[in-house]
Order: structure tokens, then C-alpha cells, then sequence
């Protein structure tokens, strides 16, 4: 009898790890969605489309919808087309990009330090500042809504970026929303992209080729970053597995990044931004 009671204790555990395995396996992918592991890690870009994919809807609201997996674009007066230039945030006499943020008080005391880990990445060796709202007119309200998405620079006044819990807390997933906030489109968008990488079109899932158009972007005359934060992953929106995205100077350059900002990235914004302080001759001579 103890023997039989052993073995249901022992069965019932085992069921109960693998249940938590199951709940805890996030497997369920939309129809024509094939996930693929990268080795060495995910970019930034493929945490916030396995998000955005399998839970933000591609509308967000009436008038909201979603651009290039995570660009919030709204139809209305305020639908201007912003690209880098044309929607900065304010400098101040100082030298700084003072850009002031609210944070849900959804969010846990752990989920706000990330989130601040997320700005100081962007701030550092940038000139521009995060800091808490007390009375600014324009600023970032910080919210877990559904997904990891923002609005493309600033459009005045307040303006939604959603950091849904857990999934876009990483600080790479937080440092490419700031960078979309700031005005940057996605690396890959670039007018002259066609010149550094070729897109597989026939691997893209059809419902999401139109995430990869090109812009007339400006490109502040710095080189094509294949490691920019804002670059797609190789595999991005794959329907079979297959590289989406292939660097024209060799196969085996890894596109994107995990958790932070190259350094061209940096001069981006430094440049946008007439930080001042930018040396490029120390760049280019490394
Ligand atoms: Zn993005």
C-alpha cells in the first residue's frame, strides 16, 4: 500500500513539472509565424515581434495601428510622416535632449529599474537625458498595454509607449522602443539598404511583407550599421525558417543586436541631435 501511495506522489509530481513546462513554454505562434532560434541570442527586434506577434493586435485602437511590427501610427491630424529631423525633441541651452517620461504605477519597483536601465542606455555617451515628468508639456507615458511599440519622435504633447510585462523589459526591447520615440526608423529601412542587404522576399510571411519597405530616410551620413539595435534579425518574419535578411558583404554578419546600442547608434543620435561632443575621427580610426 505505502508502495502504491509512493508512486502516486511520485506520478503527480511529474505531472505537475510538466504541466508548469507546458504553461511555461511559450510554443502557441499565430498560423504561417515560424519562430527560429538564433544562436548567440535573439536581436532586440525578434523578442518585440514573438511579442507583438503573438499578442498585440496590428490595430490598437480605432485610429491606432502598428508600422513595421512597432511603429504606432495614427490616422488623423497627427499622422504627419516623421522622420529624422522632422520631430525632435527640444534641446536644452545646456548642451541636452531633456525627454521627460512617466511610469505606469502598473509596474513593480523591479520593472521600473529596468526600464531605467533601458534609458541609460540610450543616454550613455549620448547628450540625451530621461528624466521624471513634473510638468513638461510633451513626454513619454510609459505603459504595459498589449506589445512592445511607440510612436516615431516626438508628436507633442503626451504620447503612449507601450512596455508590455515581462515580455518587452528587456534592455535592448526598451532601448529600441527610445530609439523609435527619439526618431529612428528601423536600420534596414533605409533608402540604401538594397546596397548592404538583400531581402529574401520569397522567405518573408506574406501577411508581413510590407514590413519591409524602404523610407527616404536621412541618413546623417553615417555608414549602413548591419549591428544597429533598429536592424531586423536575420530570420525576422521567416515563414519557413529561412534567412528573411542577408548581408550583401558576407553571410555570416550577424544582423542586429541583443541588449545595446552600437556605436554608430550613438553617433545617430548624437548627430540628430547636434550633441556637439561627437567625434567621428575617433570612430572611423578604430
Ligand atoms: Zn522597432
Amino acid at each position: 500500500m505505502e508502495r502504491i501511495i509512493f508512486l502516486c506522489v511520485v506520478s503527480a509530481c511529474l505531472a505537475s513539472v510538466h504541466t508548469q513546462t507546458f504553461l511555461l513554454n511559450p510554443k502557441w505562434s499565430p498560423i504561417g509565424y515560424k519562430e527560429h532560434d538564433v544562436q548567440g541570442g535573439n536581436t532586440a527586434m525578434d523578442e518585440i515581434i514573438k511579442t507583438n506577434e503573438n499578442q498585440a493586435s496590428r490595430i490598437l485602437d480605432g485610429t491606432t495601428s502598428l508600422r513595421d511590427g512597432d511603429i504606432a501610427v495614427s490616422a488623423g491630424k497627427r499622422s504627419k510622416v516623421c522622420f529624422a529631423r522632422s520631430c525632435l525633441w527640444s534641446k536644452s541651452v545646456d548642451g541636452h535632449v531633456y525627454i521627460a517620461y512617466k511610469l505606469s504605477p502598473e509596474y513593480s519597483e523591479l520593472e521600473k529599474n529596468q526600464i531605467v536601465k533601458g534609458m541609460e542606455n540610450v543616454e550613455r555617451d549620448t547628450c540625451v537625458r530621461f528624466v521624471p515628468w513634473t510638468h513638461q508639456q510633451d513626454f513619454i507615458d510609459i505603459q504595459p498595454k498589449s506589445g512592445c511599440w511607440s510612436y516615431l519622435g516626438s508628436r507633442g504633447g503626451r504620447q503612449t509607449l507601450s512596455l508590455q510585462s515581462p515580455n518587452c523589459l528587456q534592455v535592448g526591447v526598451i532601448s529600441h522602443e527610445l530609439m523609435h520615440a527619439l526618431g529612428f526608423v528601423h536600420e534596414q529601412s533605409r533608402i540604401d539598404r538594397d546596397n548592404y542587404v538583400t531581402i529574401m522576399w520569397e522567405n518573408i510571411w506574406r501577411d508581413r511583407l510590407r514590413n519591409f519597405q524602404k523610407f527616404k530616410t536621412d541618413n546623417l551620413g553615417l555608414p549602413y550599421d548591419y549591428s544597429s539595435i533598429m536592424h531586423f534579425g536575420m530570420y525576422a518574419y521567416s515563414q519557413d525558417g529561412q534567412p528573411t535578411i542577408i548581408a550583401k558583404s558576407s553571410k555570416d554578419v550577424k544582423l542586429g543586436q541583443t541588449s545595446i546600442l552600437s556605436q554608430i547608434d550613438k553617433m545617430k543620435i548624437n548627430k540628430l541631435y547636434q550633441c556637439g561632443w561627437c567625434d567621428d575621427d575617433d570612430y572611423y580610426s578604430k
